[in-house]
């Protein structure tokens, strides 16, 4: 299997190399030659299997430039019941009217979001691709956070021999418990910096630096090479696959839908790196009625989706669900590129995309992305009208992230009338990450305004556990004060990473 650049389908590299590498020097990404099918006996030999086994499965058919030994390898260093508490993809039932809607609760891992599911394995996956590229170089891992990506890869990649990590994130952009949860990082080769600007100014930051030719010259120069833990990244994006087949063989095991029924996929979206797994998962023969694409109040793709038209060019609201404020969607390029099967294509519009903000796409396109995904969105004060809901009717404490995407899939229900498909939606935070607003959501004050005293709270008023790493930040030591901003970036990154000299 080889991979491509979205932008130029002439450069050939193997996955090793992807991953290592991050993004392609065009500023494409890098997509699969073609999706590997699971057949249904695959399905059903995959129902009796761990979900490492599983894991190795999905990883063997994508990856297969590493051996069955060096994936296993990875994926049991990864999902291990110390980090992932109770499973890594745990399924919650919820029945509302005759809805039947499966929470995959994908945060039980050591930050409590779901990029811990992809960024606890990326690290094994990029060391070992540094080693089959032949490079004994420092991958410098170079990361913009909307909140959650940076924790989880701080945690993945702290003190991984050969790896030095620096993650930017929104100064104002992130929630109190996300910020805590990074500044306290520790590990010897990790770096924290807060940028004046928002994520895309991040994103867009990064995405430069790891271009520029000076740059990267400047890191040969000092011994490094720059990689990525953003989902642009081959190695982010192959390991959340997994778990939309993994929750599937979960449900036929456990009698809740018949061999090869269809279910529905509802995924809350931001860089449209998760709903894209979920995609690939469906190219793959998972048989996903429709992929549903949940934003918040930067809806953004829910107005793509509907009239195939991307316009960045509005306003930007930081929202309760922080993960999702986002206005460039980067994984939607590789959505592109599958459907149009053209790098002359998706170069044009991302062209488009970088000097006016906006781009088009042809009929034949928009018809095909009307049948695989329905498109909605759910500003703060809906978002949290579901949390309370959820919480009164179910007993079920979920965090705003999650809380868009049911509301979307409620949405979705009575405009589609299409009740009966059993649906799986993404749960990917847990609700102790975001105690402000879910507190306030159910209705619950805290004594005073400390981010513990609303944690402690939570968990008194609803009877639900602390999760152990939350619970731990707060003895933890701030090590990290940086802020700079865009324009800085480069310099920054230099310093911080010992490249100036
Ligand atoms: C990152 C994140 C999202 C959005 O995922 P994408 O892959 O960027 O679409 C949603 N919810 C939470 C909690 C996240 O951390």
């Amino acid at each position: 299997m080889q991979y491509l650049s979205t932008r130029d389908f002439g450069k050939k590299v193997s996955a090793a190399q992807a991953i290592a590498q991050g993004i392609c020097q065009d500023g494409g990404l890098f997509v699969p030659q073609e999706i590997p099918k699971l057949s249904s006996h695959d399905l059903e030999q995959m129902q009796k299997c761990s979900y490492v086994e599983r894991a190795q499965k999905v990883l063997s058919l994508f990856l297969t430039d590493f051996s069955e030994k060096e994936i296993a390898d990875c994926v049991q260093a990864a999902y291990t019941e110390k980090k992932f508490p109770g499973g890594p993809a745990q399924l919650s039932a919820l029945q509302e009217q005759d809805c039947s809607m499966y929470l995959l609760e994908l945060w039980h891992g050591p930050t409590c979001a779901f990029k811990d599911m992809a960024l606890q394995v990326l690290p094994h996956l990029l060391t070992k691709s540094c080693q089959k590229i032949h490079t004994d170089k420092t991958a410098v891992i170079l990361v913009a956070t909307s909140g959650d990506t940076g924790k989880a890869a701080l945690e993945g990649f702290k003190d991984v021999p050969g790896t030095k990590i620096l993650v930017f994130y929104p100064q104002n952009g992130v929630s109190p418990m996300q910020k805590r949860q990074m500044v306290t990082q520790e590990g010897e080769n990790v770096a924290v910096c807060a940028i004046e600007g928002n994520f895309d100014d991040a994103q867009t930051g990064v995405k430069k630096i790891f271009i520029n030719t000076d740059m990267c010259q400047k890191l040969a120069k000092n011994g490094m090479m720059f990689s990525s833990a953003n989902s642009i990244n081959l190695g982010r994006l192959l390991p959340q696959i997994i778990y939309y087949i993994s929750a599937y063989c979960d449900l036929m095991v456990n009698g809740k839908i018949q061999d090869r029924q269809e279910v529905n996929v509802a995924v809350p979206t931001g860089n449209f790196g998760n709903i894209l797994a979920a995609y690939y998962a469906k190219q793959m023969g998972l048989p996903i009625k429709k992929l549903i694409c949940a934003s918040n109040a930067n809806n953004v793709l829910t107005e793509f989706l509907r009239t195939g038209c991307y316009n960045r060019n509005r306003a930007f609201y930081t929202t309760i669900s922080p993960s999702m404020d986002i206005l460039i969607s980067s994984n939607l390029e590789r959505m592109l590129s599958t459907l149009t099967g053209s790098d002359e294509q998706v170069k044009n519009w991302m062209q488009e995309l970088s000097q006016t903000g906006t781009y088009q796409v042809n009929d034949d396109v928009m018809q095909k992305l009307k049948n695989i995904f329905w498109a909605g969105f759910c500003d703060d004060q809906k978002t949290k009208e579901e949390i309370h809901t959820l919480y009164q009717e179910e007993n079920y404490l979920c965090d705003p992230h999650t809380a868009v995407a049911v509301n979307v899939y409620k949405q979705y229900v009575s405009k589609t009338g299409d009740a009966s498909t059993p649906t799986i939606i993404a749960s990917t935070a847990s609700p102790y990450k975001f105690a402000d607003s879910v507190l306030q959501a159910i209705g619950g004050s805290a004594a005073s305004d400390d981010d513990f005293a609303k944690i402690q709270e939570l968990a008194t008023v609803t009877g639900t556990p602390i999760p152990q790493p939350i619970q731990a930040l707060r003895s933890k030591t701030v090590r990290f004060a940086n802020c700079c901003r865009p324009d800085e970036m480069f310099s920054k990154t230099l310093k911080l990473i010992g490249a100036d000299s």
